[in-house]
């Protein structure tokens, strides 16, 4: 493995998906003294420090001026107070790169609240972070270096797959694939597991067949070099059962309806940024 670069990482925000990153880097080896978060409740940075041994505080000032690269991690409709307020009280916000994983808002309004001159990332991280299986999309401003986006880099492969993108609009496409994808296929999960229920097999059962095959159908497109529709011809002898169900789905246009749901979040997205 390639050396790691350290720098000191300051969450500014401590909920659910800053603690999935950094419990993964954590968990990873990237060293805790380097790992910072801020949040107004004490309790839940106690927690934190307590399962991971990072520095936490309920200061943002605090932590910004500690960090070498700060991650914006608080809700969208939060970040205009909170970054003007970083913004007045923290020097040299224009050394530092910062990060923000907060859907929708687009560079301009981080540069209006932050000001022209800082160097920014924006990121996408999914929900399977939490789980080491997330999908991080990434775009950088003009000013971020290699060396930014390398390190970036580094801290979303802890938690998943980095994908890097030209485009800023790129990253609402993204959003609507991979950020809301998890609850499309826990819709279409649950959809198996009530046939199976409503076909005999107590919810138990059912439930862990599905869980068990949605896994190793993932796993087997991972792994395999054959495109998705020829892995599922493999499974669909001519005049078979598999072959029958897929008719029916065929018959509803379930790749239809996939693009119409995927466009559907898209303009949601762009209506949000
Ligand atoms: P969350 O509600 O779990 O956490 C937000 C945290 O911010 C809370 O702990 C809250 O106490 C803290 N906070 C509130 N005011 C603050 C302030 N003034 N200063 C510092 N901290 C403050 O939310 P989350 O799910 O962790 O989401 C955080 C960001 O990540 C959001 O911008 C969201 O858009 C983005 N995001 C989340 C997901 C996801 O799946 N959860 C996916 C992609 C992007």
């Amino acid at each position: 493995m390639s050396a790691k670069e350290v720098r000191t990482i300051g969450f500014i925000g401590a909920g659910n998906m800053p603690q999935s990153i950094l419990g993964g880097m954590i968990k990873g080896g990237y060293p805790a003294k380097h790992v910072l978060a801020s949040n107004p409740s004490r309790p839940k940075l106690d927690l934190l420090e307590e399962k991971y041994g990072i520095y936490t505080s309920q200061d943002n000032h605090e932590i910004a001026r500690k960090a070498d690269v700060i991650v914006l991690s608080v809700k969208p409709q939060l970040m205009r107070e909170v970054c003007e307020d970083l913004a007045a009280h923290v020097p040299d916000l224009d050394k530092k790169l910062i990060v923000s994983i907060a859907a929708g808002l687009r560079f301009a309004r981080y540069y209006e609240f932050l000001g022209d001159d800082i160097t920014l990332i924006r990121c996408m991280p999914n929900t399977p972070s939490l789980v080491g299986a997330g999908v991080s999309g990434l775009v950088a401003d003009g000013k971020a270096t290699t060396a930014d986006k390398d390190f970036v880099t580094q801290v979303f492969d802890y938690v998943g797959l980095t994908i890097w993108l030209d485009e800023e609009d790129a990253i609402d496409v993204l959003g609507a694939v991979a950020g809301s994808g998890p609850a499309y296929f826990f819709e279409f999960m649950h959809g198996l597991q009530r046939a199976a229920e409503e076909l005999g097999f107590d919810a138990e059962q059912a439930r862990a067949m599905v869980q068990q095959t949605a896994l190793g159908a993932a796993k087997m497109a991972c792994e395999s070099d054959l495109s998705l529709i020829e892995l599922r011809k493999q499974v669909t002898s001519k005049g078979g059962s598999t072959a029958k169900g897929i008719e029916v789905y065929q018959n509803a246009e379930l790749t239809d309806i996939s693009k119409r749901a995927v466009e559907a979040a898209v303009a949601r997205n762009q209506e949000m940024a």
